[in-house]
């Protein structure tokens, strides 16, 4: 049952020593009780409370973290069931599948492994790997052409103990995950788990049954569990994933674990991608495609990541004069907001079309041009502040700059703001930009 913040307050020592970073213990309290901070951020918490608060603030969802060599991936800890409520913390891993039959795995992994995109400003690849058993004898060799390739997390898939045992003996000191628990082999699977310090995925054709196999699997000492809950159709996995994650939320802790899907075994390469959406978008912790396609996987990667991101701190760049194409001194200084997406619109299109130019951008908030305008973000005075604290009259011969269409009315307020120097209102939309730059800025 979980305690609510006065509650756990009752239980905290109450000097407001601060040690924790938070002013008072009772900001530590409410922080606690809303999952947000470790108990063991305060040093001073009794043994006896320490007991008593356990079940409090452990995570409805368990954090478990995949080890790879140097690399880590981490899922679960989250604490809500929508992401505007509060955020979601921990992203899908996403793995590509290779199987032991296959002759071309280390190929195969070091095209993944090679992949590297980039989304405003965030470089992207793929989390790691899933080795499955479909030829037994050919496992252990999988395991070390994988590992030959890459260094991420791996996941192992085989119900034998005996062929998964093999696999775990190039992968000394990591933390995979093993996947293929069930009510047939849990007992073998989870001695195998805990001696080799692995991870372990249970699958059961119901949430009954689920529940009853990791309440048995824990009492063997096996903490960090994944669940497969499966489900024929898109809207059975779904319905399955939601039930999880509410039940979870409501701290029933036999289902308080991330959640491991195939989407590939929906069908068609289309049902896939289908499948790992929803899957990304509603609650799964791991997703497993059946090979690597990249197009799916930036998808997947770019829909990860709006989904992931923290609703109330938008993504931001830093504040500051941005060189684009070697400017020289008479070349324009264009200006706009901090917001992520606005920002790379606007460089990207002056890049790409090979202009000189100077981008300032001015700290609205991480907000876009016309949402800071309205919050009286990025007003003449602002913009203004800027233009004198980047120094940008020391590097350019002609005192002009160009705001965004969407904000003409603050040219005035600007002149006043800027004596000697000439305001221009640019295009509305980035796309319009270098048009506007060829026509109008000579
Ligand atoms: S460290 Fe502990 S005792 Fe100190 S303020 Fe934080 S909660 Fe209170």
């Amino acid at each position: 049952m979980a305690l609510s913040g006065i509650q756990i307050y009752k239980m905290l020592p109450q000097t407001n020593c601060k040690e924790c970073g938070f002013p008072t213990c009772l900001a530590f309290a409410m922080k606690l009780a809303a999952k947000q901070v470790e108990l063991s951020t305060c040093p001073y918490v009794s043994e006896a409370s320490k007991a008593q608060l356990a079940e409090s603030s452990a995570p409805p969802i368990r954090l478990v973290t995949l080890k790879g060599i140097g690399t880590e991936v981490k899922v679960g800890n989250e604490v809500c069931l929508f992401r505007h409520e509060k955020t979601f913390y921990n992203k899908t891993g996403l793995f590509v599948r290779v199987k032991s039959s296959q002759s071309d795995i280390a190929a195969t992994v070091a095209k993944a492994e090679a992949f590297k995109v980039g989304y405003v400003g965030m470089d992207f690849s793929v989390d790691g790997f899933t080795v499955e058993a479909d030829e037994p004898s050919k496992f252990a060799d999988a395991v070390k052409a994988v590992r030959s390739a890459s260094k991420r997390p791996l996941i192992l898939i085989s119900k034998d103990p005996a062929v998964l045992s093999a696999g775990l003996a190039s992968l000394a000191g990591e933390t995979p995950l093993l996947v293929g628990a069930d009510a047939s082999n849990w007992e073998a699977l989870a001695d195998l788990a805990k001696t080799s310090k692995a991870a372990l995925a249970v699958s059961a054709d119901s949430l009954e049954e689920l529940a009853a196999l990791t309440e048995k699997i824990k009492a063997k000492g096996v903490d960090d569990l994944v669940l497969i809950p499966g489900g024929k159709t898109m809207g059975e996995s779904l319905a399955k994933s939601t039930q999880i994650r509410r039940l979870a939320l409501k701290n029933f802790r036999a289902l308080g674990f991330p959640i491991l899907t195939f989407p590939g075994d929906a069908g068609s390469a289309m049902r896939e991608s289908l499948f790992a959406a929803q899957a990304v978008t509603k609650y799964a912790g791991f997703v497993v495609l059946n090979e690597f396609n990249p197009e799916l996987m930036y998808a997947l990667l770019v829909l990860r990541e709006n989904i992931y991101t923290d609703p109330q701190k938008p993504i931001q760049v830093t504040p500051g004069l941005y060189d684009i194409n070697n400017p020289k001194p008479e070349s324009p200084v264009l200006v706009t907001t901090n917001f992520s997406i606005t920002y790379f619109s606007v460089a990207n299109e002056v890049e790409s079309s090979g202009l000189p130019a100077r981008l300032l951008v001015v700290d609205a908030d991480g907000m876009s041009v016309l949402t800071a305008w309205a919050a009286g973000k990025f007003d003449a005075e602002r913009i203004a502040k800027a233009v004198k604290s980047f120094d940008i009259e020391s590097k350019i011969s002609k005192k002009r700059i160009v705001i965004p269409g969407h904000v003409a009315v603050l040219s005035g307020e600007l002149e006043e703001e800027l004596p000697g120097w000439e305001i221009r209102v640019g295009p509305r939309e980035a796309v319009d930009l270098p048009a506007f730059m060829k026509q109008a800025l000579n």
